[in-house]
């Protein structure tokens, strides 16, 4: 039994490659995160191996009695930590989880609100050519143009002129709280239920640094591996009345059988999220990102969408500026800085160019970050997209690199053979 440097060096040459990028670069992706090794332990582990349909105590194989702890773990941690009634761990991702929450909850041709995508909704809330676009009849919901805001009232009128079954409130490129009280109150007022997508935030939400939808929504939809920063994969927690239609939505709904290593990854991030260093984390997750919002500002050259952040990314607004989306992701590259360009709302250019970079600082606070080394990003990010890029540079690609190696990666994992 060999490891994967000997069966197959071609695939170990990634693994190696790819951990060294991540080593050396510094990850602003906001939807991306670092994984303990805790959780590599079990994603890497024989569970793997487990068919375990059905859920646990009610499988529909023999020898799920291993498994069956495992899962338990996760939904009584994930029922603890959110204070839900009700928690499905086996959607294999965020799509799936919201894939299996419609399928619970609506029927074909219902209506259904959700935040358009350049208005930094998620393809799976409504898009035209998601799953969700074409099963059901989707009216968006946008932010104001002048604040780049949400306004509740608006949401509320669209609704009550439209009489959606259900409301998705969630967003994956939003720099704002929810209201998620006026939310739960519009969708009384129009008899619609109320699903929160909670991806990007649900590690702030464990953190008490942004309201928890769970006692609000009908449904909540989260993945683990944004803000959370555990295994990748989703999770959807809903009031005990959904339950048994969730959890038929999900298995045999839509997928087979569950997939335990990630599970088992699941219930151990689940049990990280609840600790202080946890919050510690998180909290300078959403400092580094206001002290980024604020030294963009402060140079100017570039927009911040909605003029500041409240959660774990800022979104650069370019409207007005001669560098583009493409053009400020690759100027970031270069200086070793990886992140995504981002449609704003009411962008003048197309999406695959886009007016927006998105950054998050979540990655970057589980490696250690502290918000004085967010300050000093700040800064370099705001000469990346000014004027003085090309004469800076060399020295603004030295203080990443310096950056990334103050604060080590994975540092044993190189000597394993999972890294060949
Ligand atoms: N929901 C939101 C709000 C997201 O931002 C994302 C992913 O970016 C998803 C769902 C989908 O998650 P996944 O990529 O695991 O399917």
């Amino acid at each position: 039994d060999l490891p994967v440097a000997d069966v197959d060096p071609e695939i170990a040459a990634v693994l190696r490659d790819e951990l060294l990028r991540q080593q050396t670069t510094l990850e602003m992706i906001a939807s991306e995160n670092f994984v303990p090794r805790a959780v590599l332990d079990c994603q890497g582990s024989v569970l793997t191996n487990k068919y375990a349909e059905g859920y646990p105590g009610r499988r529909y194989y023999g020898g799920c009695e291993h498994v069956d702890v495992a899962e338990q773990l996760a939904i009584d941690r994930a029922k603890a930590l959110f204070g839900s009634d009700h928690v499905n761990v086996q959607p294999h991702s965020g799509a799936q989880a919201n894939a299996a929450a419609y399928h619970a909850l609506l029927r074909a041709g219902d209506r259904i609100m959700g935040l358009a995508l350049d208005h930094g909704g998620h393809l799976t809330h409504g898009m035209r050519l998601n799953l969700s676009g074409r099963l059901y009849d989707v009216v968006p919901y946008g932010v104001e143009r002048d604040s780049g805001l949400l306004d509740m009232e608006r949401v509320a009128e669209i609704a009550r002129a439209t009489r959606p079954r259900l409301i998705v409130a969630g967003w994956s490129a939003y720099p704002r709280k929810l209201d998620l009280a006026a939310f739960r109150a519009i969708a009384d007022e129009v008899g619609a239920l109320l699903m929160v997508d909670m991806a990007h935030f649900a590690g702030l939400v464990a953190a008490d640094l942004h309201p928890n939808p769970v006692p609000f929504a009908d449904v909540v939809t989260t993945t683990i591996h944004k803000t959370l920063g555990g295994a990748r994969g989703g999770m959807i927690l809903c009031r005990a009345e959904h339950a048994r239609a969730i959890d038929s939505a999900v298995f045999p709904g839509q997928q087979g059988g569950p997939l335990e290593h990630v599970v088992a990854a699941k219930a151990v991030a689940l049990k990280i999220a609840a600790s202080p260093q946890f919050r510690d984390r998180q909290l300078r997750t959403v400092l580094g990102a206001k002290a980024i919002a604020a030294a963009l500002t402060e140079a100017g050259d570039v927009g911040v969408w909605s003029g500041g952040t409240d959660v774990h990314l800022v979104v650069a607004d370019l409207r007005d500026s001669p560098l583009d989306g493409r053009d400020a992701e690759r100027r970031l590259e270069q200086i070793g800085i990886t992140a995504n360009r981002n449609a704003v709302p009411f962008d003048p250019r197309p999406p695959m160019v886009a007016s927006g970079v998105r950054l998050g600082t979540s990655a970057l606070a589980t490696r250690g970050f502290a918000v004085e080394e967010f300050e000093a990003l700040g800064e370099t990010i705001a000469i990346a997209l000014g004027p003085r890029f090309d004469a800076e540079r060399e020295r603004l690609r030295d203080r990443c690199r310096a950056l990334a190696e103050r604060h080590p990666l994975y540092p044993d994992l190189a000597r394993t053979t999972i890294a060949g």
